[in-house]
Order: C-alpha cells, then sequence, then structure tokens
C-alpha cells in the first residue's frame, strides 16, 4: 500500500462525519444498541464491533489500520505504553513451565518482565549475545515458546539477522516477538523477514512529539484477536481516544520526520568520527555489523559516543555542557536528547550498569543539524 496514502488516508471514513478532514476524537466509555437483539449480536463478538472502548474505539481503529498497514501486518493494537503492548505480545503466548530465549541487551523493562515477573508464574529465560545465531540456537531448550528479539537495540545498537532467526524459530515451533522501535517501520519490517510479531514503543517515532506513551503490537489477526480476548481485555491498558487522536496526527508526518532525524544523525556521525576525544562511536552502519544493518535496515536517529576520558566526572562536565540537547530519558520526538550511562553509576542501593560509564546516547531529533553540530563540538572541547 501506497506509504502516503496510509498516512493521510487509510481507516478515514470521512463521509461518516461531515467530510471532515481531520478524525473526531469519539470520546466515548461505550456504545448503545437498537435492540435487545443488537445488544446481543455485537456482545458476542467484541472484537468486530463497537461495546465498550476497553475494545473497540472508532478513533482508535483509524490507528490502528495505518500501524498495520506501516507493519505489514494483518492488524494491530494500540496499548497505553511500549511495555504493555510488550508484556501483552510476551504474556498471550506462554503458559507456566515454558521458556523464553531473549537477547541480552533488550529494553530494560522487557528485561525485568522476565527477570522479575514472569518467574513468578513459573516461566523461565535465557538472555543470549543476539549478535551470536549460534548463541541463540543454544539456548533453545525442549520448553522454549518464544524468541524475544530487539533489533537495533538502545544505547551500543547491536542487531540480529531478523531473517536467519525467524528461519531458526519456525524450526523450533517458537513465535518470535520483535521490538522495531528503532527503526519505525519505515526504516525495517520484520514480519517481511519472517517475524510473527513486532512490538513498538510508540512514544518514540509514531507519535514523535514527546507528548503521548503509547505502545503497539502488530501481527496476524488469528494471534492478534487471541491477545485482544486475553491480555487487552483482561488487563485493560488500552490507550485514550485522544491519545489516538494525537498519534494519527504525529503519523501524518511520520516519513518526513524520520527521514530528517536519520539524516542529521548520519551526518553528524560522520562529522564526530574523527574528533580525538572520541574513541568510538556507536551506530549500526559503521560498526562490526554494517553489512547486517545495510540488508535489513535503511535508518536510524540514535548514536552512542564512547568518549576519551579517564573519569567520570569529564563526562558529567560534558553532558552539562551541551546547550541544546536535553537530558532526558526517551527519544523519537522533535527535539534532540542526550542520554548518558553515568547519570545510571553510583546510585545508593542499586548495582551499576554492566554498559562503561563513557557512553553517552544521543538521539537526534528535528533541529538544524549544524546547530546540534555545533553544541556537541563545544562540549568536546570543555573535556579536552
Ligand atoms: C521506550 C522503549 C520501550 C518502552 O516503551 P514505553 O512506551 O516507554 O512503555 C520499549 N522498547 C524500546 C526500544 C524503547 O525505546
Amino acid at each position: 500500500m501506497e506509504l502516503s496514502y496510509i498516512l493521510n488516508h487509510l481507516g478515514e471514513t470521512r463521509e461518516d462525519y461531515f467530510n471532515a478532514v481531520s478524525p473526531p476524537v469519539i470520546q466515548t466509555s461505550n456504545f448503545s444498541f437498537e435492540s435487545v437483539l443488537d445488544f446481543r449480536t455485537k456482545i458476542s463478538s467484541e472484537f468486530e464491533n463497537h461495546v465498550y472502548s476497553r475494545g473497540n474505539n472508532p478513533t482508535l481503529a483509524i490507528l490502528r489500520k495505518k500501524l498495520a498497514a506501516l507493519e505489514y501486518a494483518e492488524d494491530c493494537l494500540v496499548f497505553s505504553s511500549g511495555v504493555a503492548a510488550i508484556a501483552a505480545a510476551v504474556m498471550g503466548n506462554i503458559q507456566s513451565g515454558d521458556h523464553i530465549v531473549c537477547v541480552k541487551s533488550a529494553y530494560s523493562w522487557t528485561k525485568t518482565l522476565l527477570q522479575n515477573y514472569l518467574p513468578r508464574f513459573g516461566v523461565s529465560h535465557t538472555f543470549v549475545d543476539g549478535r551470536n545465531p549460534d548463541q541463540i540456537a543454544t539456548a533453545i531448550l525442549p520448553n522454549t515458546r518464544i524468541l524475544y528479539l530487539e533489533s537495533p537495540n538502545s544505547i551500543v545498537f547491536e542487531l540480529q539477522d531478523l531473517k536467519a532467526c525467524a528461519a531458526l524459530a519456525k524450526q523450533h515451533k517458537l513465535i518470535t516477538i520483535a521490538d522495531n522501535s528503532y527503526c519505525s517501520p519505515l526504516f525495517q519490517n520484520p514480519i517481511v523477514l519472517g517475524i510473527d510479531l513486532v512490538v513498538h514503543s510508540g512514544t518514540k517515532y509514531l507519535n514523535g512529539h514527546s507528548d503521548v506513551v503509547m505502545g503497539v503490537l502488530c501481527g496476524c489477526r488469528d494471534m492478534i484477536k487471541k491477545i485482544f480476548y486475553s491480555e487487552y481485555m483482561n488487563i485493560g491498558h488500552v490507550l485514550g481516544p485522544h491519545d489516538a487522536f494525537l498519534a494519527i496526527r504525529g503519523l501524518r508526518t511520520l516519513s518526513l520526520r524520520v527521514h530528517r532525524s536519520h539524516q542529521s544523525c548520519s551526518d553528524l556521525v560522520t562529522r564526530l568520527q574523527p574528533h580525538p576525544k572520541i574513541e568510538k562511536i556507536y551506530y549500526p552502519f559503521i560498526n562490526e555489523q554494517q553489512s547486517l544493518a545495510v540488508s535489513q535496515m535503511k535508518g536510524g536517529g540514535m548514536f552512542t559516543l564512547a568518549l576519551k576520558v579517564d573519569n567520570k566526572e569529564s563526562v558529567i562536565r560534558f553532558c552539562d555542557s551541551l546547550q541544546v540537547f536535553l537530558l532526558a530519558v526517551s527519544w523519537g520526538g522533535h527535539e534532540s536528547l542526550v542520554m548518558p550511562v553515568v547519570t545510571f553509576y553510583d546510585i545508593p542501593g542499586q548495582p551499576d550498569p554492566e554498559l562503561p560509564w563513557n557512553l553517552v546516547r544521543f538521539y537526534i531529533g528535528l533541529e538544524e543539524p549544524e546547530y546540534l553540530y555545533q553544541d556537541i563540538l563545544k562540549a568536546l572541547d570543555s573535556i579536552s
């Protein structure tokens, strides 16, 4: 389906609402029926009908159609956060006694789900280095049900060969789930590569304005329907209609935003590479996995600098010297951000992270790249 059609028209039956160009926010909890018979028919198949907004809502339906089409999926569900979508995808496909193989550098709350939460229900896991297909294969046990992937992952941007992982999983009858937040559906489509379920933190590129927390789960109709009737309806982590409206508005400019972010990011990486205060730049298209990156993904707007410094104070000085980049978690909005790993060091009562303290992650937003470059240069000067 044509990208412009998806972003501007798909799912929008304008004749149903006065031919308004912008869709209505159907701010309702429930829907009424013409007769008891009508009531009975609709409540017996809630997946297909409008009964209650912890189920279907017409504003969300527009968003779901667009997101499913973007990921080449038959259907999708939207959630009130990315981790809600991740939890639903995982919990919808396991039972007590099952085992999950997951990449070891997955999003922090994905790991927490596997490490702290699911063991209470008798579900075990093995974390693997996803760059190494042999390690994934070796970790598969007779009771493994899910292979959970995130390519690339945050901070050091390690990739998994999605096509090879999907093929391996099929041999062992595993369900594959891939977190595709980094790339957005415009730069990578795991379902096309054979993955079963794709999850997104819609908070990031998809909404793209740092004003909505949202999750997305895409897959075939049967798997989505099954999750609708279990995790989605039982846990009830639904997105509100107004947030869905904002996300539809965000999608109008998805293509402009992610291409701008990617282009500026790759320009900055090229210009920063020779700087003497930079030990290494982590970015999928220049590292050891460059050829895999080129073969399965088309872009992304984050990189991480490993600073060439010998103490944490220098990293802190560098980050505090940045004036344009906001110090914050998250990414994918209009504004450029910086997130240093050193933030997570020396917190009383908490173990230090496994990642080295000299790593500083950048998200490149929509500002002029020269403006961003000068800001980073000035901050590098402060530690030279
Ligand atoms: C932010 C993020 C999540 C979590 O999404 P929320 O919307 O914050 O719940 C999951 N995966 C990745 C890669 C993320 O960046």
